[in-house]
């Protein structure tokens, strides 16, 4: 997924602060869609160290223990501190930090079970080598989910807005 996180992030958001019967803010949207989008700050890295050879879905940032491990901590600390703020804030990142990893899981995969293995689980492998993968990635109906996440979270803000 290139550029459905962010959608998938503010519907993610949505629901979840309905389900928590939290009003939708602005601040909780933008929380939820920085989290949706967080692993793949990676990139900036990626496109600055100049070696290509291994993909950017193998940083830490991009490892779903690091984010389970950080989750224990940070419930632990919840456990000692029960403020409602905080426990909106853990299930708004986390779902929205696992969220990303399942979108990316279909193409190229993730490290599910790093450190155990550090090898990418997804169910299409296509053209990652091939240099052609972007062109490839367009043809593909993955994509066209990218393009409806854009379309239903469009949706949505409108919604919101005229119900104001
Ligand atoms: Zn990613």
């Amino acid at each position: 997924m290139i550029t459905g996180h962010l959608p998938a992030g503010y519907l993610a958001t949505n629901l979840i602060l309905k389900r928590l019967k939290m009003p939708v803010s602005r601040a909780w949207l933008f929380f939820g869609m920085l989290a949706a989008i967080l692993p793949d700050f990676d990139l900036i890295y990626f496109v600055f160290q100049g070696n290509n050879e291994f993909g950017h879905r193998y940083y830490f940032s991009h490892k779903p223990f690091i984010y389970l491990a950080l989750l224990v901590v940070l419930y632990i600390v919840y456990l000692f501190n029960k403020k409602a703020w905080f426990k909106t804030a853990l299930i708004v990142f986390f779902v929205n930090v696992f969220l990303h990893f399942i979108l990316d899981s279909y193409f190229v995969g993730i490290s599910w079970l790093w450190p155990y293995n550090n090898k990418l689980f997804g169910l299409v492998e296509l053209n990652y080598q091939l240099g052609g993968r972007g062109m490839a990635y367009f043809h593909h109906w993955y994509f066209g989910v990218e393009v409806l996440l854009w379309l239903l979270a469009g949706a949505l803000v409108l919604k919101n807005k005229f119900k104001k």
